[in-house]
This record gives C-alpha cells, structure tokens and sequence, in this order.
C-alpha cells in the first residue's frame, strides 16, 4: 500500500509524494501519526541548509500519534498514544559511551535523515516513545518535542528560583523557553523579538516583551536592575542576537547559545571576557526532558493551544504549513493535521 507524505526531494523542492508504508524493524514500532509541527529546522532542511541530509526524505520530527504496533517487551501497547523523542544515536562514540547520546558525534533526528512523521504511519525505535499523559490532547502533544529543546536550554542553563531571564528571539522555542523558566521559578523573564505577532503571542501567555527596534540593549539590560540579567539564551542565530545576549547578561552570568547560526556569524564579544561570561551551547533534549515537557504541556504550564496559529491538513501541508511559516509573519506554531480529529 502506498500513502502520501511530504517528502523533501531536493534543495529548495518539497513534494507531496506517494511513499510505500513503512515496515518496522524488530526494535522499532510502527504508529498512527496523528499532529505534526513545523519548525525553522524543516526550512533549513528543505532550502538544502543541512548538508548532510540525503534527499528524498519524509519531513516531520515534532510529532503526536497513536500506537499500531509495539514490540511485546515495551510495556506499551496498539491504540496508546504516544510522543516520540526522534533521535538516532550510534551508541559507540564517546558521547553515546558517557551518557550524552543526545550530542551523539553521528547524531540523526527522524523526519531529517530518515523518514518523518508527514505521512500517515511512521516507523521509529520503540525505546524512544513516551506515553502521553491522560490530561493532554494529541494535538497539544504534538508541541512535546520543541518543549523537550525548551526544558533542555533552561536545565543547561541552570535557570534557578528569582533569577532574571533574557530570552533573544521570540519564536516558538523562544516563548517555550520563557514558559520553561517561569515553571521553574525565574523571577523576570523578558523575550525580545522584532515582530509584533510573536510579542503579543508571548503576552497572551503572561511574559514581558521587548521590541529591539524600540529599547535599545541598556534599557533593556537595566529591566534586571543595575547588574542586567542572570541568564540570556540567544535563539536566534544571529551575530545581533549574540551581541544583544551579551550585553544584557551580568557579571559572571550565562549566554545560553540556543540558536544555530547558519555560517560564520559577527558580534561584538568583548563584554564576554570583560564580564567573565559563561557562554554554553544546547543541543536537542535528554530522555528526562522530554518527560518534563509531557508534564508542564499536561498541567497547562505550558499552554500549547497559545501558541498553535494554524492547523492545515497533510495533503494542504507544503503550501499551508511549510511555505506559511516562512511566508507569513504572523505565524507561530503550525501544525499538520495528518490522522487527528481536526479539532
Ligand atoms: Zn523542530
Ligand atoms: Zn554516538
């Protein structure tokens, strides 16, 4: 049997193509997707950003479905609803050896260097699913895996109670992280972002905002009282976002770099020495993160339904989806309704 699925067939070029039904491998279980999101990752795959992705591919890694099939060992069974952390690690590489395979040296995601979720059944290893919790819709689980990259930066950062929170870069994982930190008890949190949308999408989910066109950096930096901010993740990949970070942040505070800069970017850098910043870097999510997502989306900490803008059908995806979020600024979270109730 063949089904449709979004398939990136080469640089610059997705397509609706029919693709056979995938088989399972023994360790592997085979699911009923039901929402999938797209995100800033999936541009960059499709405009060929990513070298080492093979075309054609099925997109998809942000993703909610149901279980068809489980290996019997699993604890889990056909018709559950599930996440999945979709990461493909070697298990042999210093990393995987030392309990960092998330930073796995071969690391692969699942919907970028093997088939995704846009298409009606995925086949992923089984020991990646998490149950989703009772509390929480199919739809709203589709935020999980983003929520996962949010919860990994504030735990990398090591975002404690009353501490002031910088966020550069109001997208969706910079409205997540801001969420994340006041779950964990950040006392200010402040998400700068240039477009107007995505500041009233993080108002309407109780964060501060700052337009950079407006407040230049010191005004901004003096919102955390006369030190600057505690923490101040850079999301954005851009040498003005580093610089910004870096400027806000305090004395001996932390520039959480959470942003993937494509090529070489420029900032200035100086107030790093001078202000013996920390500047760490955070990649993807941790299986315990992951859980933490399910919890905070399931309790409402993380209001999901906020920050979902749109929800298109599968075979409505490359032009209502894809195209959308790169297209149309008022965009935040949009997702594929691929096998869910279309509520
Ligand atoms: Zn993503
Ligand atoms: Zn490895």
């Amino acid at each position: 049997m063949t089904v449709q699925a979004v398939v990136y067939a080469s640089p610059g070029r997705l397509e609706l193509q029919d693709r056979p039904d995938p088989t399972p491998a023994h360790d592997e279980a085979l699911l009923a997707v039901s929402h999938v999101g797209v995100c800033g990752t999936d541009l960059l795959v499709w405009e060929g950003g990513l070298e080492r992705v093979r075309p054609p591919v099925v997109l998809g890694h942000e993703f909610s479905a149901s279980i068809i099939e489980v290996p019997p060992d699993t604890g889990l069974r056909p018709g559950q609803p599930v996440v999945v952390e979709p990461l493909l690690s070697c298990g042999e590489c210093t990393p995987c050896r030392t309990g960092n395979s998330h930073v796995c040296v071969r690391l692969g995601l699942v919907g970028i260097d093997v088939d995704g979720a846009a298409a009606p059944t995925v086949a992923v290893p089984a020991r990646r699913l998490h149950p989703v919790p009772e509390a929480l819709g199919l739809r709203e689980a589709a935020l999980a895996e983003p929520t996962a990259v949010a919860c990994h930066m504030v735990n990398r950062a090591a975002v404690t109670p009353g501490m002031t929170v910088l966020v550069v870069g109001g997208g969706p994982i910079g409205v997540l992280v801001g969420l994340v930190a006041h779950a964990n008890g950040a006392g200010l949190v402040v998400v700068s972002e240039p477009n107007k949308h995505r500041r009233a999408i993080a108002e309407s989910v109780g964060l501060l905002t700052s337009s950079p066109d407006d407040e230049p950096v010191d005004q901004l930096a003096a919102r955390a009282g006369a030190d600057g901010f505690d923490v101040a993740f850079e999301l954005t990949g851009l040498g003005v976002g580093l610089q910004t970070a870096i400027a806000a942040a305090r004395v001996r505070g932390t520039v959480l770099l959470g942003g993937l800069p494509h090529g070489a970017i420029t900032a200035a850098t100086a107030p790093a020495v001078l202000k013996e910043l920390e500047l760490r870097g955070s990649r993807v999510y941790r299986s315990a993160d992951f859980k933490t997502a399910l919890t905070l989306l399931a309790d409402g900490r993380v209001p999901a339904k906020h920050l979902i803008t749109k929800v298109v059908a599968l075979d409505q995806a490359i032009d209502g989806a894809f195209k959308a979020i790169r297209d149309d600024k008022a965009e935040m979270k949009v997702l594929i309704d691929v096998g869910g109730d279309a509520s």
